[in-house]
């Protein structure tokens, strides 16, 4: 996402300084903006403080894949939480206006289907979800008290599940596992009956979402839903993957990992009405640009 966000700020005349401790991000995504006069790159961890001066923040900062996220799970509640705090900090001094990407996962498990802002989710606190869980939930919290206490204006988007080109083959999310196994045609690995379901959105229209939020009126300040209303099993997903890419690969079943989510789609009516926002992109031609962004990749070796 982080890449994207930097193309269309830049593609809109402003100045990006962009922060990153690769801890996922890769550098190849941003290697065309290097030469960009108004593009400036800053290897930094965000759990330490930063020092800068800028009018507006994007918060983007977490592993977001379970894969990633659970490999070092203190680093990923340290990464919401002393991050938000961090980034806060910076603009509480600027009194710049500050975007967090939350996401679906503060609804947990829900018992509430689609998701509505209101809902207040259904978390396992202590489970192998819980560091991106819980230290997204409190960020979000710092963010409102931030917000109650000092008045800072902050906007505070849930994302839920997004793909598209730029991500890493190795990412380990649902969409990019099964289109680099059917380009290589490897078995299609479906956790646990591949019933559970996500609502898949396009790049593109996320980044478009988060720009129309951060520009919208001081009073809006969410959480705001942004995500693909449109919902399929896994085993549709994998069916679709299959189609598009015309592989061999067969399907095979794997465990279905703990405090999986058995549905999710988001109710998007407050994105529509606030900020003149829906998804425009569906699965199949997102999965299509998806597919040729892999199949280059991949077939250039990397
Ligand atoms: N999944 C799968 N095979 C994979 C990766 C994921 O069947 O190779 C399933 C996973 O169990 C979950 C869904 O796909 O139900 C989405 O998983 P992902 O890791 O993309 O993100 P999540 O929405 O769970 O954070």
């Amino acid at each position: 996402m982080g890449s994207h966000l930097c193309d269309r700020l830049l593609n809109e005349g402003h100045e990006v300084i962009c922060v990153d401790n690769y801890y996922t991000g890769s550098k190849r995504n941003i290697l065309h903006l290097l030469e960009r006069p108004h593009f400036e790159l800053i290897r930094h961890d965000i759990t330490f403080p930063l020092y800068l001066e800028v009018d507006e923040i994007f918060n983007l900062a977490c592993p977001a894949s379970p894969q990633h996220y659970q490999h070092d799970p203190i680093q990923t509640t340290k990464t919401s939480v002393h991050g938000a705090i961090n980034m806060l900090g910076l603009a509480k001094r600027l009194q710049a206006r500050i975007f967090q990407a939350s996401t679906s996962e503060v609804y947990g498990d829900p018992q509430v289907h689609p998701q509505q802002e209101g809902y207040w989710g259904y978390v396992n606190p202590i489970g192998v979800r819980s560091c991106y869980d819980e230290g997204k939930r409190c960020a979000e919290t710092l963010f409102f008290d931030y917000r109650r206490q000092l008045g800072l204006e902050i906007k505070v988007a849930r994302i839920f599940n997004t793909y598209g080109p730029r991500m890493d083959p190795g990412d380990g999310r649902v969409v990019s596992n099964f289109i680099v196994q059917a380009l290589r045609n490897e078995p299609i690995v479906l956790y646990g009956d591949g019933e559970q379901t996500r609502s898949f959105c396009y790049v593109e229209d996320l980044i478009d979402g988060c720009i129309r939020l951060m520009a919208s009126p001081r009073e809006l300040c969410g959480p705001v839903n942004l995500g693909n209303p449109t919902e399929f099993t896994m085993v549709e997903l994998a069916d679709l993957v299959l189609e598009l890419t015309g592989s061999s690969s067969r399907i095979e079943r794997g465990p279905l990992p703990p405090d999986d989510p058995v549905r999710r789609r988001p109710d998007i009516s407050l994105a529509q009405q606030e900020l003149g926002w829906k998804p425009r992109i569906e699965l199949r031609s997102g999965l299509q640009k998806t597919i040729a962004y892999f199949d280059e990749l991949l077939s250039s070796g990397s």
